[in-house]
């Protein structure tokens, strides 16, 4: 590798250990090239944004930039580390089939928030609504809508809402999590059409549980939106959070954080003057959204 080309702009697609593909910043050609690290460069992931010098057979990156987000995960030893980095959006996928659970949907938001990431909350199988579920789920989505999360209704199958997930996937990049089963992957292939797209293949690989990509992998869509992707990242959860983080995770709680009487209140509904109780008291905070925090803590604290 002595014949270099210039430093350039890059974006890493997939990590492999010591090496990593880098595709070229606005060439449209999508075309990645497997580099080596230069020595002593920190940790580098999915997404993040490098310098890099093209050569032959592989190029070399030089530098990482400064990441905007990150998307962590707990190693084998319990430590955060970051798994994808510069993601813009969460799509957090529910349907009515498995059916959606509020508290499920707060935790996911509230490690949305954590993780600075702005979540979006869609909702596949839109096909499958009939009158008996139709309402309920509904409300359900304009409780989220009014606490200012942006929520949209989607088929896969039918295509119903497609377009505006589109739309709303421009120019970003996300991540797909929610339950098994809501139909990530179905999404995922109909925002990506045609057999031979990475999407495709990547989900395939993903229902047939081979190992070709369990690693995080980024991938185009023909919207212009970037996806990335990986088992690990769909399992995307709620870890090692301590009452206050999960408490400013619910952002309607934040103006009344600390105005309770005692510091270290945790809310729970039997401390003397919480701030949170009154406002429950008073309407500002729906009893369903109190439920689960006292739920998360609960569950969180019976995991040590
Ligand atoms: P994942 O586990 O979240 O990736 O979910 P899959 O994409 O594997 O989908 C799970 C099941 O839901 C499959 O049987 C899909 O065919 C089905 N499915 C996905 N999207 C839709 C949809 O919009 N409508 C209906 N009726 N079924 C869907
Ligand atoms: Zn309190």
């Amino acid at each position: 590798t002595d014949n270099l080309g210039p430093e350039q702009n890059g974006r890493v697609t997939a990590c492999y250990g010591s090496q990593v593909d880098v595709e070229p910043e606005n060439d449209g050609s999508h075309e990645s090239k497997r580099c080596h690290l230069r020595a002593n460069l920190p940790s580098i992931v999915t997404g993040d944004n490098v310098i890099w010098q093209d050569g032959d057979p592989k190029g070399v990156v030089v530098a990482i930039k400064p990441r905007n987000s990150e998307l962590c995960r707990p190693d084998n030893r319990g430590k955060l580390k970051p798994v994808a980095a510069n993601i813009d959006r969460i799509v957090i996928v529910i349907a009515p089939l498995p059916e959606p659970h509020r508290n499920l949907i707060d935790r996911y938001l509230v490690a949305c928030e954590h993780q600075q990431i702005a979540p979006v909350l869609v909702m596949n199988k839109s096909d499958l609504l009939d009158d008996n579920s139709r309402d309920r789920l509904m409300d359900m989505l304009s409780d989220y809508q009014a606490l200012g999360y942006v929520c949209s209704q989607v088929s896969a199958h039918s295509g119903d809402g497609m377009g505006l997930l589109s739309d709303l996937l421009d120019r970003t990049t996300s991540v797909f999590v929610g339950q098994s089963g809501v139909g990530k992957s179905s999404l995922l292939n109909a925002l990506s059409p045609g057999t031979n797209t990475a999407v495709g293949a990547l989900s395939e690989a993903v229902t047939k549980g081979t190992h070709t990509t369990t690693k995080a992998q980024l991938f185009h869509l023909p919207g212009g939106g970037e996806v990335i992707d990986s088992p690990g990242i769909r399992e995307f959860g709620l870890w090692h959070l301590n009452p206050e983080e999960v408490a400013s995770g619910f952002i309607e709680f934040r103006p009344f954080l600390g105005h309770c009487k005692f510091r270290d209140c945790q809310h729970r509904g039997t401390e003397p003057g919480c701030a949170i109780n009154e406002a429950i008291a008073e309407g500002h905070i729906s009893t369903q959204r109190a439920d689960s925090y006292r739920h998360i803590l609960q569950s969180l604290e019976s995991d040590h």
